[in-house]
């Protein structure tokens, strides 16, 4: 499921290929993931216009166009972006495509098209109308609002971590990874964290994300003693080497050591 350090790879593959470029037509191929919009007014819109600039919000990703306002991008559980020249066949999956006048064409691929697009005047007017929490990674997002975010809230730390209302960008993958790495098991209640370790939430999600994407969401170029390379059924923790167990937790399965991540762990 793309996360924000996937959305990133997003972004920067759109910008690769689609920055810059006039577009010759816009085709919608499964009008059921169009939000807002007919399908036929957004290839009326898109069509004829150029990308000129992007920006991402947690899970989002936004294409400014010069007119058409912004191309908006959710990829859901399973969407991506391809890119492929007018000599290929287009992509499976392919539910909506933007061909340009130049030739080549890039395609919003989504399987079980979960995600969504559509167009909007105002990224942040949508971003807000979501109610959708500071983006994970945004520059401006400091421990200070993370605090004041978390803090009293009465759930558990991982439901709150998925939470796009709280904070935007972080799924089921990064969680893990994050509590792992903060030694919280995932049903900690947030209101039982001290100062220190919310210090260290904040601290470690910041730094996990921004390793992934690095490492180009690769999991098995993250650093050594990350928990995601590990993070299947029988796998060992990458600290002690306890095999690892699952929970449900906010309704997902949540891979955690139960050694390194106890429940009632001696600093609470
Ligand atoms: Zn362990």
């Amino acid at each position: 499921m793309p996360e924000l350090p996937e959305v990133a790879g997003y972004r920067k593959y759109f910008e690769k290929y689609a920055l810059g470029r006039k577009i010759g037509s816009a085709q919608v191929k499964a009008p059921r993931i169009i939000r807002g919009i007919t399908a036929g007014q957004l290839e009326g819109e898109l069509t004829g216009r150029t990308f000129i600039s992007t920006l991402q919000h947690g899970k989002y990703l936004f294409a400014q166009t010069d007119g058409a306002g912004w191309l908006v991008e959710h990829f859901g559980m399973t969407g991506g972006l391809r890119y492929f020249e007018d000599h290929d066949e287009p992509p499976k999956f392919d539910r909506f495509l933007i061909v340009f006048e130049t030739g080549g064409a890039l395609s919003y691929v989504n399987q079980r098209m979960f995600g969504w697009i559509g167009l909007t005047a105002d990224p942040a007017g949508l971003i807000e109308g979501k109610g959708l929490g500071p983006s994970a990674l945004d520059p401006g997002f400091d421990y200070g609002e993370f605090k004041r975010i978390f803090s009293g809230k009465t759930g558990e730390i991982k439901a709150a971590l998925l939470n796009q209302k709280l904070v935007a960008g972080i799924g089921n993958l990064y969680a893990d990874e994050i509590l792992f790495q903060a030694r919280l098991h995932p049903q900690a209640k947030i209101i039982g964290l001290g100062e220190k370790e919310l210090q260290s939430v904040y601290r470690i999600m910041r730094e996990v994300l921004r390793t992934a994407i690095e490492t180009n969401s690769d999991i098995e170029r993250l650093p050594p003693k990350y928990f995601l390379p590990h993070r299947k059924k029988g796998g060992g923790c990458p600290a002690c080497l306890s095999v690892l167990q699952t929970v449900k937790a906010a309704g997902r399965t949540s891979y955690f050591c139960p050694r390194c991540q106890q429940e009632n762990s001696p600093s609470r």
